[in-house]
């Protein structure tokens, strides 16, 4: 059908040469709403078939010039389109179903009633609105295919030209997508993707369960999934992190796994551990110098001239043993990171070394008139295999930390208590507590908290990262709870066969 025909504006020829049949076609046709043109011979019709749109062809066979078969056959191969309603006047039936076979719709055989016109041509105005239908939603099918297809190629290529790779499973943690840089990562050949387990194309242990952790749906909360670093050989360094898929129902499908290369980073980091480090060599020594030669000249001038000499040189005292504990912290936290602290187990009396720790800074909690407890439990914890220098460094920083942070008169308790195959250690205070917005973030280097009440507590930020880091070397963790105005506290969980 030709595309422009709109079912509101069929048009109808006429072709006879009675005029009487012409002008009652006409007639009868326009009361039904079509538009009529008329032609009293075939040469004629088929002119007005090359200037207008014409639907249907009421066209009687027997006339004198061109015969009504010949202007069928013409007519057809202009449109094979245009239906033609054959007026078998005189004629046979056997005409009629030639004509038929020829291409004709439909016959109304001469004279006919009114009524016979308008239930042939009814008929065929609905077969051109059934064409027409199917036209639309074949084309309406088309387009949607053409999108899709548009929309799935795209999608496709950006997918392969992703810089980082890129893995697709289902719940079963199978493999239903992967791109080129994924491939290459790992060494899958190009086109050898099947509906395999994610542990046939990645050896790391570790990352293929968490990809197939995500794939099932084990974390309901996005911010719980845990991202993953790991070496590809001697020179790479990848981070994997991942998201599940979730289903209309907001159900767990599977997983999107991203990889992405952190070689560079590692390096620059790597770098600037190593810089930090010597830089904090090379100005401790000649620190702890200036500090020991302002400590004997203070020794020497205190009874001399006291007075505002002695304060500045007070001071200056206090400044640099602020920067050679600076420094001391860079250097462990730089021997932390580069993993060359070399722990040194030993089997360890957990209650005799905190209780040791909480003797000596006793003093220190006793000068800002604060209670310093220690609870032990009542049965003996068994020997721990650990390091006793981290250990110190660990609950050094966390009860110096909750003396500082805490007013006077405030109070301080630290308890050690064993919980299934591990010890957990509590340091907790009444202190100035620490808002929720900054908890996750003080175990970063160099994060302080700077408030009205913590404003004048000189520090490093660098106490707790070098705990997190110590403690996750000893195979534990640490864990803070917090509220503004009531105190904090931190919670150690060391194993006990560590
Ligand atoms: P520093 O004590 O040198 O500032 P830390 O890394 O030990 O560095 O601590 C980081 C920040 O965490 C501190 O500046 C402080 O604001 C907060 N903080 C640590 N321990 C406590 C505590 N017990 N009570 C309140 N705030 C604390």
């Amino acid at each position: 059908m030709n595309e422009a025909i709109k079912m509101k504006d069929i048009t109808v020829l006429v072709v006879d040469d009675e005029q009487s049949i012409r002008d009652g076609s006409e007639r009868i046709l326009s009361r039904m709403g079509f538009e009529v043109f008329k032609a009293a011979n075939g040469e004629e019709g088929l002119k007005i078939l090359e200037d207008h749109n014409i639907a249907i062809i009421l066209l009687d066979l027997k006339m004198p010039g061109m015969d009504g078969m010949e202007v069928l056959r013409l007519v057809k191969q202009k449109d094979s389109h245009v239906l033609v309603i054959v007026i078998t006047g005189f004629a046979t039936l056997e005409t009629a179903i030639e004509a038929m076979k020829r291409g004709a719709y439909d016959f109304i055989p001469k004279p006919f009633e009114p009524d016979q016109l308008r239930i042939v041509v009814n008929r065929a105005r609905e077969t051109i609105r059934l064409t027409l239908e199917t036209e639309m939603l074949e084309l309406e099918r088309q387009r949607t295919l053409n999108d899709l297809g548009m929309e799935k190629s795209r999608i496709r290529t950006i997918i392969e030209s992703l810089p980082n790779g890129l893995v697709v499973t289902n719940v079963k943690g199978h493999v239903v997508l992967m791109n080129p840089a994924f491939q290459q990562m790992f060494g899958v050949p190009p086109g050898s993707i099947q509906t395999d387990p994610i542990s046939s194309y990645i050896t790391d242990k570790e990352l293929c369960r968490l990809v197939i952790d995500i794939s099932r749906g084990k974390y309901i909360d996005f911010e719980d999934i845990p991202t993953y670093e790991f070496p590809l050989g001697t020179e790479k360094f990848l981070l994997a992190s991942g998201q599940p898929v979730l289903g209309e129902r907001k159900e767990c499908i599977g997983a999107v796994v991203t990889v992405m290369d952190i070689t560079e980073m590692k390096v620059l980091d790597q770098l600037k551990s190593e810089f930090v480090a010597k830089v904090s060599h090379e100005l401790r020594s000649p620190l702890s110098t200036i500090h020991e030669q302002i400590a004997e000249v203070l020794k020497d001038t205190v009874e001399e001239e006291p007075g505002k000499d002695q304060y500045i040189l007070s001071r200056a005292k206090e400044k640099t043993k602020g920067l050679i504990s600076l420094i001391g912290d860079l250097l462990d936290l730089s021997r932390i990171e580069s993993d060359s602290a070399k722990m040194e187990f030993k089997p360890i009396r957990l209650e005799e070394l905190i209780k040791s720790i909480v003797d000596f800074l006793e003093i220190r909690a006793k000068n800002r008139n604060q209670r310093l407890s220690l609870i032990l439990p009542e049965e003996k914890l068994p020997e721990l295999m650990t390091d006793p220098m981290a250990l110190e460094s660990i609950f050094g920083n966390l009860i110096s930390n909750a003396i500082n942070y805490t007013q006077e008169g405030g109070e301080i308790a630290v308890s050690v208590e064993k919980v299934m195959g591990s010890v957990r250690v509590n340091v907790t205070d009444n202190g100035f507590g620490i808002e929720a917005k900054h908890l996750e973030k003080i175990f970063e280097k160099f994060y302080r908290v700077k408030n009205e009440k913590t404003r004048y507590i000189t520090g490093t930020g660098l106490g707790l990262p070098i705990v997190k880091g110590l403690i996750g070397s000893l195979g534990g963790s640490i864990t803070v709870d917090s509220t503004p105005g009531m105190g904090s506290a931190f919670t150690v969980i060391l194993p006990i066969n560590s």
